[in-house]
């Protein structure tokens, strides 16, 4: 693919329209061109797929599953482009036949399968694991409709369905002769063998078919493509209503069929969840029952070796414990259909599995209610019930100290199956997510798990690919960086700290500050067609872009900019370097406060953008639908990340990367992997502010944190809350209601008000190292410089080589 030149690809692209489109150029949509483009992307990739397959299978490399019940792929075609190493071909020849690429490449649905950081991450593995020449797979749902899409319509967020397959998607294959049947409800039948060993039978079960549609993961200029292979439900159901009888059960049928589909219908949009369904848990058992039969069916295809030597060949990577029931599941199929006892089939499947846990939120911590579960998959919670007696057991006997431990320990406890505890003890890895998140695992919530099983416990900081993130969606930076130290960071991130030796080169920094402005203007103008809104490019970027929670803190960002707009009011001549506030988040559907936070960002944003006395200085800028395309369109614009989580609560964040690397200051708390940046660039290269995990940890635990007391003697605190509860951003006085009490009232959970004051100087500091261009852009090639750290490839390099032990091909 190398030689191909923009001219050969016009050519490819003028023949193909005629052939598939039946149109010449002057017809041509940018739709059919982008069908047009996909299409030969497809052709190169899927040579290159059959190779690799081909490869892992007859040199039986050991390989990694990676399952999730997200994967927040985002569009495709600019980023299969460019790991093909056509992308600035394709632009070219895009451009000579009179296209704009922006508008070709945005004809692509977003794919939206998922709700935040832990889908992105999922996706960005899948980059770096083919990029790296790593056999390793992703395995979820094709769910028919993604997170939903958001529309503001009078400031409120107002949810409408994603169905992003109403176009063909030009990337999915779908794959037949892989479908497998799974089980749902049913009876248990156990007989006794004649050589004593139990044997269960099932009757009466619901059966639904699972269809993989597979999606190429394209290596970067390398020859590697690996699969992302998505289950879709479907019924076993024939269609014949040749008499009465038959057609009712047509009817019957359709009413079933039309359940059975539901299953990959909705991905659920709560990623802190707040209520579990039945059908969230059909859908868990779904996804990993169809990967494991797929997993065993491939293992035995290519490998002649007996089951018990599983673990020589697979490695299977559960994406927090939304998939754990794998681990059941790999039990019940080596029991019940390959004959193993219960001690051969665990040793088996506990070295199979490896968890990752993402979240320490006690409400996010998943559990299910034991009878739904029993009912719904009888055999499965036999042997989880099983897998807990013989647990329970264990630390009886073994470990007499830690008997009182037994409650908080047990998988089934009060009724409720407890999937992290599952998780940890079905698998030989338990890692966290950033080095403060894995302490706190070990040290808080965890702990007598670690205590038990310390060698389990490993930290994996999360990463991003700078492909998709720096070199995609930032090509000008990319190109600047390539111009001062040459092409090799591309390959090996990390010698991305050669900037350091060019950041105080005056020359090199007035280039950097020309691309972050280009890309300023380029935004301003999305923002100026999108809202109407006008925005200064010169003024601060501000940023806070990601799903709305309160541990996010959205509302210490927004009290913060009524503080500045009431300080305008006050007086009105005030010297403010013009800031534009941008914010993108969308709010789970049943999350009440989270909705009344946007309601409020976009209330404040219709009274300070429009109040002549702001003179421009301020601007609040919502932007709707956030999802991987507007990421891709905002940070390399950013100035300021906010990253301003209560400390303890964000396990790692990966947007706080995405913006280092793309020249963003962070200005944040001590929480998650802003500790790991902290700990490269230091105090002189970024923001902290406010109270530190183990003071937030202490709060919780001894209390002595009044609220109140702040709203009494902090006059800007007071002002706020009072402008809040007495309906001066709002319609009427009740609107924002909920917002004052949960603060006075149930005492400000996450420390908004306690953490106010040193966030106002944080961001006063902030303003007036802006003003020293020189120092500000130091600061900013600094970040990029030593952001190759938390390149995915760095992460993915770690899990292959201390979990997976899975070599490159
Ligand atoms: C990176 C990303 C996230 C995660 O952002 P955080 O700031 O880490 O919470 C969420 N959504 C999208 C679309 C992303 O690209």
């Amino acid at each position: 693919m190398k030689e191909l030149t923009a001219n050969t690809l016009k050519e490819q692209i003028l023949k193909k329209l005629i052939t598939d489109k039946g149109r010449d150029v002057k017809e041509a949509t940018s739709k059919d061109i982008y069908y047009v483009l996909a299409s030969i992307v497809n052709e190169e990739v899927k040579q290159r797929w059959f190779q690799t397959r081909k490869k892992y299978k007859d040199e039986k490399y050991k390989e990694v599953y990676y399952l999730s019940m997200e994967f927040l792929i985002g569009r495709l075609l600019e980023s299969n482009l460019l790991n093909c190493g056509m992308l600035e071909e394709a632009k070219e020849a895009l451009e000579q036949i009179g296209f704009d690429y922006v508008e070709v490449f945005a004809q692509e649905h977003d794919a939206g399968l998922g709700n935040g950081g832990l889908g992105r991450l999922a996706a960005c593995f899948l980059d770096s694991l083919a990029s790296l020449n790593y056999p390793g797979h992703g395995f979820g749902i094709r769910y028919r409709y993604g997170l939903f899409e958001q529309r503001i319509i009078h400031g409120n967020q107002v949810e409408l369905p994603d169905y992003w397959l109403t176009d063909p998607y030009p990337w999915e294959t779908r794959k037949e002769e892989e479908a497998v049947v799974i089980q749902f409800h049913g009876d248990v039948h156990m007989h006794k063998r004649n050589d004593g060993a139990l044997e269960f039978e099932y009757q009466n079960t619901d059966k639904v078919m699972a269809v993989p549609y597979d999606i190429p993961v394209v290596g970067y200029e390398n020859d590697t493509v690996n699969t992302l292979r998505l289950w879709s439900a479907e019924s076993i159901f024939q269609n014949n209503t040749d008499t009465l009888e038959e057609h009712k059960q047509f009817y019957r049928d359709l009413d079933h069929e039309h359940s059975i589909e539901q299953i990959s219908g909705f991905l659920y949009p709560d990623d802190s969840s707040y209520e579990g369904k039945e059908l969230r848990l059909k859908q868990q058992y779904f996804l990993v029952s169809a990967s494991i039969q797929n997993i065993l069916k491939h293992f035995k295809l290519n490998n002649k070796m007996s089951l018990r030597h599983l673990a020589e060949k697979v490695v299977i990577q559960i994406n927090d414990t939304h998939p754990s029931l794998a681990i059941p599941e790999l039990m019940r199929i080596l029991m019940d259909e390959e004959g193993f006892s219960w001690e051969k089939a665990w040793k088996v499947t506990t070295n199979v599995f490896a968890y990752t846990n993402h979240t320490t939120l006690s409400e996010a911590l998943e559990t299910w209610s034991m009878e739904m579960m029993q009912n719904l998959l009888p055999r499965i919670y036999m042997i989880i019930d099983e897998i807990n007696e013989r647990f329970c057991k264990g630390i009886w006997f073994d470990h007499e100290e830690l008997r009182e431990k037994i409650p908080e320990l047990a998988i089934i406890a009060h009724d409720r199956v407890h999937m992290a505890r599952l998780a940890i003890v079905g698998s030989f890895s338990v890692n966290g997510v950033a080095r403060i998140h894995t302490e706190i695992l070990k040290k808080q919530e965890m702990k007598t798990f670690y205590n038990l099983f310390p060698d389990k416990f490993n930290n994996k900081t999360n990463g991003i690919t700078h492909r998709r993130w720096l070199l995609q969606a930032n090509p000008k930076m990319a190109d600047l960086i390539t111009d001062v130290i040459g092409p090799q960071w591309i390959k090996r991130p990390k010698q991305l700290i050669s900037l350091l030796k060019h950041s105080n080169d005056s020359a090199l920094l007035e280039k950097f500050d020309q691309v972050k402005h280009e890309n300023k203007k380029v935004l301003a103008n999305y923002i100026h067609q999108h809202l109407g809104i006008t925005v200064d490019e010169r003024s601060i970027f501000d940023v806070q872009i990601k799903r709305l929670h309160e541990y996010k803190r959205q509302l210490l960002n927004i009290f913060h900019v009524i503080y500045l707009y009431n300080e305008l009011k006050e007086n009105p001549n005030q010297d403010m370097t013009p800031r534009t506030f941008i914010f993108g988040a969308k709010a789970a559907p049943s999350y009440h406060l989270a909705k009344e936070v946007i309601k409020l960002i976009n209330t404040v944003a219709s009274i300070v953008n429009y109040d002549p006395v702001v003179k421009d200085r301020l601007k609040v800028i919502f932007m709707e639908n956030y999802n991987v395309s507007l990421a891709e369109k905002i940070i390399p614009a950013a100035d300021i990340s906010e990253q301003i989580s209560t400390a303890s609560k964000e396990a790692s964040g990966t947007g706080n990367m995405k913006m280092m690397m793309n020249g963003a200051l962070t200005l944040g708390t001590m929480d998650g992997a802003n500790i790991e940046i902290h700990d490269l660039v230091g105090d002189q290269n970024m923001f902290i502010f406010g109270l530190t995990a183990d003071e937030v940890l202490n709060y919780y635990q001894h209390g002595g944190y009044h609220a109140r007391d702040i709203y009494n003697t902090d006059d800007r605190v007071k002002r706020i809350l009072d402008q809040l509860n007495q309906g001066e951003f709002g319609a009427h006085n009740i609107e924002f209601k909920d917002i004052y009490y949960n603060i006075l009232y149930h005492n400000d959970p996450y420390f908004v008000l306690k953490d106010f004051e040193a966030y106002l100087e944080t961001h006063e500091l902030a303003e007036r190292a802006y003003r020293d261009r020189m120092t500000w852009l130091n600061m900013s090639v600094t970040n990029i410089a030593y952001s190759g750290k938390f390149s995915s490839d760095q992460t993915i390099q770690e899990y292959a080589t201390d979990i997976w032990k899975i070599k490159r091909v």
